[in-house]
């Protein structure tokens, strides 16, 4: 008999609560208690998956192991339950469209009318227990995305209403996050907005059984048992959750709120192990207790919207704690700089970081930025793009190869030294078509990565359709750029590293999506470290 649990957090009042944060944070508590549990999300929109959203949009698109391009949520469940999350974790309207679409076409419902009920709904259905039919999980949570109300998330919520009855309140239960704003004017936190949330649920037939407030003051026994008499939950259901000044804190809030307690009592779970937060609060201690400071410059084109570039600004935190150093990002819009100003703007940085990215716009800023960090001995990582513009400036600069460029932004330059992949060529979607998710990558002995990674062979998670011409490898190597990193199989150069540099490393693939609070990624904790070592020297 199947088993597994299945949470379901909705959200209300308002977008952008963090039901993420909430929902990462159950699942390390009960990981903590030693449950097998994963999160998966759901999102209303009708692309099939956020590849083709600019990151202005949804902020960064974050890639699996499986080559998944998915909901920047799903990087927060891997950073905190370092668990490897799927395909299966994270799935789109246009998704399940495009599935239900499918099997009409094949003539799977022949004879019948497709219709939203029974049809989408079931297919929904189908998805949410595809991780729990695995038997890898004892708990499923699943986030749906938007917010209640919403036209396009009414499917979602009745699959929901459907799955609770057909499971049972043993085996699932909804949690709804809410907001409860504070007016300053009448000096009080209001209740309303939260019970007309938690109406509106009920109106698609779902009671909710556990009630998460966001706030920004603290809730007193009386509002809390206000909400709990008009919302119909338990006073224990209640749980508050305030405004914290790191989302690594949220977990910590969580227990000592009780949510995991309320969770596993609503599930009939008997378990009653402390949680095992010891890694988790190391990192914690490490991270607000920092014995110096380093400043990264982050060097980006879309640096104005905070989640474009999630990973790689948790990925610092993580490195940071490491190094039990404070990592001051300053987002430097590569629009911004020329080589006119290029000192003033990058002065007092320790290390710069070129960001990933697409098309020209504000890339020979960039390249600007890497040249800056070569000619000044500053500790430097290109990340993707970042990469593909170091290799660009090396033969710009140091090659003399003046018209040096990318096919993606010239496609007439005289020198491809970044040029569209082979198997690229005759592709003409846009998505999903890029090389993508987890390639094998070989490291050259005595590099800087072979030290970092103390690996002779890794693996990384890619997103890119350009790549570094092995044609120009001789002479950048002949130069002092060498090729450190090689795809074994298709001879692809998946790193770069200047070695009469303090420490120079662009790489094709994306280490941000891997690192997480139990296993900090060993680039950006070396990364940091020397940037700590440039600060120590100023
Ligand atoms: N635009 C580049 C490519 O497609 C880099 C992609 C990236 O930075 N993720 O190869």
């Amino acid at each position: 008999m199947n088993t597994t649990k299945y949470i379901f957090v909705t959200g209300g009042v308002s977008s952008s609560l963090g039901k993420g944060i909430i929902a990462a944070s159950l699942a390390k508590l009960l990981q903590a208690r030693g449950y097998r549990v994963t999160i998966q999300k759901l999102d209303p929109y009708i692309n099939v998956d956020p590849g083709t959203l600019n990151p202005y949009e949804h902020g960064e698109c974050y890639v699996t192991d499986d080559g998944a391009e998915t909901d920047l949520d799903l990087g927060h469940y891997e950073r905190f339950l370092n668990v490897s999350t799927s395909q299966a974790n994270n799935v789109t309207t246009g998704r399940i469209y495009q599935s239900v679409i499918e099997k009409e076409r094949r003539g799977e419902f022949l004879g019948k009318t497709v219709q939203v009920i029974p049809h989408i709904t079931n297919e929904i259905k189908e998805r949410i227990q595809l991780l729990g039919n695995t038997g890898d999980y004892d708990i499923i949570i699943t986030e749906i995305g938007g917010t209640v109300g919403d036209i396009e998330s009414l499917p979602y919520i009745e699959s929901v209403r459907q799955l609770k009855w057909e499971l049972g309140d043993d085996n699932a239960l909804v949690i709804h996050l809410t907001l409860v704003p504070y007016l300053s004017a009448a000096g009080e936190l209001k209740t309303k907005p939260t019970q007309h949330s938690v109406k509106t649920l009920m109106e698609s037939g779902i009671r909710a059984d556990i009630l998460v407030c966001r706030t920004e003051h603290e809730l007193s026994e009386e509002l809390k048992r206000k909400l709990a008499l008009f919302c119909n939950v338990k006073y224990e259901a209640v749980i508050q959750s305030i405004d914290a000044s790191t989302i690594y804190d949220v977990p910590n809030m969580m227990l000592d709120e009780g949510l995991d307690t309320v969770t596993l009592q609503k599930l009939n779970l008997t378990n009653t192990n402390e949680p095992d937060l010891t890694r988790w609060n190391q990192f914690l201690q490490r991270h607000k207790n920092p014995k110096g400071k380093v400043t990264i410059g982050l060097i980006g084109k879309y640096v104005e919207l905070q989640d474009s570039y999630k990973s790689i600004l948790e990925s610092f935190i993580h490195a940071g704690a490491e190094n039990e150093v404070k990592v001051e990002v300053r987002a430097i819009h590569s629009e911004h700089i020329d080589a006119e100003n290029i000192a003033e703007e990058l002065s007092g940085l320790d290390g710069i970081l070129v960001a990933p990215g697409f098309g020209e716009r504000g890339i020979e800023g960039k390249i600007e930025a890497v040249r800056y960090a070569r000619e000044n001995n500053l500790p430097f990582l290109g990340i993707c793009l970042g990469m593909q513009m170091a290799v660009i400036e090396f033969a710009r600069n140091v090659l003399g190869l003046k018209d040096a460029n990318s096919t993606e932004m010239n496609e007439n330059t005289s020198h491809p030294v970044i040029d569209l992949m082979e198997d690229q060529k005759s592709i003409t979607n846009k998505g999903g078509t890029m090389r993508l998710g987890a390639w094998k990558c070989e490291l050259k002995e005595n590099s800087i990565v072979e030290k970092v990674y103390n690996a002779k062979e890794i693996s990384e998670r890619h997103r890119h359709r350009y790549e570094y011409n092995n044609s120009y490898r001789k002479q950048l190597e002949n130069a002092g750029m060498v090729a450190t990193g090689i795809n074994p199989d298709t001879g692809l150069v998946e790193i770069v590293e200047i070695p009469t540099h303090p420490w120079f490393v662009g790489v094709q693939y994306h280490p941000e999506y891997k690192s997480t609070v139990a296993n900090p990624h060993p680039l950006f904790v070396a990364f940091v470290g020397a940037a700590h070592e440039h600060a120590k020297k100023k």
